[in-house]
């Protein structure tokens, strides 16, 4: 089975190269895909540049094209065992949470499917009898789509949908480890009726075949989600032809606990809130921001739960998270602990790779760190792991403790997600406009919609995926004055009268 996918056409890399897909439960070939280089990537930009210029796609009625995206809705709905086995297996998560995931992307497709057909045009009324003034959209062109490897197709789908429901064209590159489900996605488009070379696909390293889609002079568009630095480099690569960018970069998300908080709630969600998907989240609550005078309630507590939590494959149903997506992320987020230590961190619980059955696969135990204060590198850097930092705040006032804790959150340079958990709702609305994030929960962590943006600030990233501006994103605004009764100008003096 060839995997890139280039102008309509299965193949293989020019290089002839391919590359073994290990899960990281086991470490145990799943498969093997073609590894495509920097011709592969120039080529399936070309492809997607003259599907773009040649049509059909971008003039496709807006009905039709949100068809489409029901088609691929309705037939993950139908194959969602099968895919999200391949997502299982690729990433080493359970099953039971592939399966979420990919009924959460049946529910992006339907989303951006729908809301497609909702979003019109404005008429500007200029109060000029002869001058017909509206707003319209059209798409941005190529986008280049470069997606992580911790939610491999729902990364993908939130790009893929709104690109293809605007009548763009697109060149893909999923993470090399976790390929599987994007080529599910390519060829279920195709199937399905979406013209050739509106959806192109190139496996291979970011380094290569990213950098070349990134810099491409026909590409108009980058969206991509994934590490800090990668996205630095990214930004800088678009620049050469000032392309469009859409970045999400993670987080480094406080999850506040207030001492009039539903503490059985919060304690439980705390946990839920790092170690779900083994801290591989981007959202994730990595940092507990804890009011003083319950911290040894708080963190005696989730250091009494953390060890229990089970650790097991993608078929292990006792299992309740996996492992980690590599040995080399392991190895950082290992080394992201003992540096901790090192400054002054109090391990709590974990720290230490699990042996007997688990020493198959890349595992990392639950592990919180608390003593921890803001200036800490633990703090202030992502671990992407399930590793959990413990700051304290107080205050003699309700409005001292609300400073201290808000100075605390915000102090980071991302800003993805924030919670607050308190009893109190003026305070919890106080705290939620004041938290420098672009989403925040009260009283919960982690729930999202498709209908609700999802973003961040300062250096989480650039830009909103999903509700109506992850529409945007793909869709450029154009104005058209029509002047129906033409008339000379009359600025400049004619010299023959
Ligand atoms: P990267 O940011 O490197 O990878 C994300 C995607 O970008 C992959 O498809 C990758 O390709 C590609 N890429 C890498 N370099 C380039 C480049 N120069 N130009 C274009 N594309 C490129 O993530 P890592 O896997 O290295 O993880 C590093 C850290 O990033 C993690 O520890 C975590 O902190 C963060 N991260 C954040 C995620 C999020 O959801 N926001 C998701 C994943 C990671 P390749 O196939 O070679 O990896």
């Amino acid at each position: 089975m060839t995997t890139l996918h280039i102008a309509g056409e299965w193949r293989a890399a020019a290089s002839g190269e391919t590359r073994e897909i290990t899960c990281p439960a086991d470490r145990s070939v799943v498969v093997t895909v073609d590894e495509g280089g920097v011709a592969d990537a120039l080529e399936a930009v070309r492809a997607a540049r003259r599907a773009f210029d040649e049509g059909p796609w971008p003039s496709t009625p807006t009905p039709e094209r949100a068809a489409l995206l029901t088609r691929i809705a309705d037939r993950l709905e139908r194959e969602l065992e099968d895919v999200a086995r391949l997502e299982a297996l690729d990433t080493g998560k359970r099953m039971v949470e592939a399966r979420l995931d990919m009924q959460d992307i049946v529910a992006v497709f339907r989303h951006f499917a729908s809301l497609a057909q909702a979003e019109a045009g404005r008429v500007i009324d200029a109060g000029m009898p002869d001058i017909s003034s509206r707003v319209v959209t059209e798409p941005v062109g190529v986008c280049a789509l470069i997606t992580p490897w911790n939610f491999p197709l729902l990364q993908t789908a939130w790009k893929v949908a709104p690109a293809l429901a605007a009548g763009n064209t697109f060149v893909l590159k999923p993470s090399e480890l976790t390929p599987q489900t994007a080529i599910w996605l390519v060829r279920a488009l195709t199937e399905e009726g979406l013209p050739a070379g509106v959806a192109n696909l190139v496996l291979g390293p970011g380094a290569t075949v990213g950098a070349a889609m990134t810099s491409a002079p026909e590409v108009d568009l980058v969206s991509f989600t994934g590490g800090l630095e990668t996205g630095r480099t990214i930004m800088a690569a678009a620049a050469g032809t000032v392309k469009k960018i859409a970045l999400e970069l993670g987080g480094k998300n406080p999850n506040i606990i207030f001492a009039d908080a539903d503490l059985d709630a919060a304690i439980d969600n705390a946990l839920t809130a790092i170690f779900l998907d083994s801290g591989q989240v981007c959202s994730a609550g990595s940092r507990l921001v804890v009011e003083e005078s319950i911290h040894d309630q708080v963190v005696d507590e989730l250091v009494r739960r953390a060890p229990a939590i089970r650790m097991g494959g993608p078929f292990d149903e006792s299992a309740e998270t996996g492992p980690l997506i590599s040995d080399g992320h392991r190895d950082k987020v290992e080394a992201h602990v003992a540096a901790a230590v090192a400054e002054g961190a109090v391990l709590r619980c974990g720290g230490e790779r699990p042996g007997g059955a688990l020493s198959k696969g890349s595992y990392y135990p639950p592990t919180i760190l608390d003593g921890c204060t803001s200036d800490m590198t633990c703090v202030q850097e992502e671990s992407f792991g399930p590793v959990l930092t413990v700051e304290t705040f107080s205050g003699e006032t309700r409005d001292a403790a609300e400073d201290a804790a808000i100075a605390i959150a915000n102090d980071t340079i991302y800003g993805l997600t924030g919670a607050v958990w308190t009893q109190d709702a003026g305070r919890a609305e106080r705290m939620a406009r004041r938290l420098r994030h672009g989403t925040v929960w009260i009283n919960d962590f982690h729930p999202y919609v498709p209908a609700a943006e999802w973003g961040g600030m300062k250096q989480s990233g650039i830009g909103r995926e999903l509700g109506t501006a992850g529409l945007h994103e793909y869709q450029e605004t154009k104005h058209i004055w029509h002047n129906t009764r033409p008339a000379r100008a009359g600025w400049f003096h004619d010299p023959q009268g």
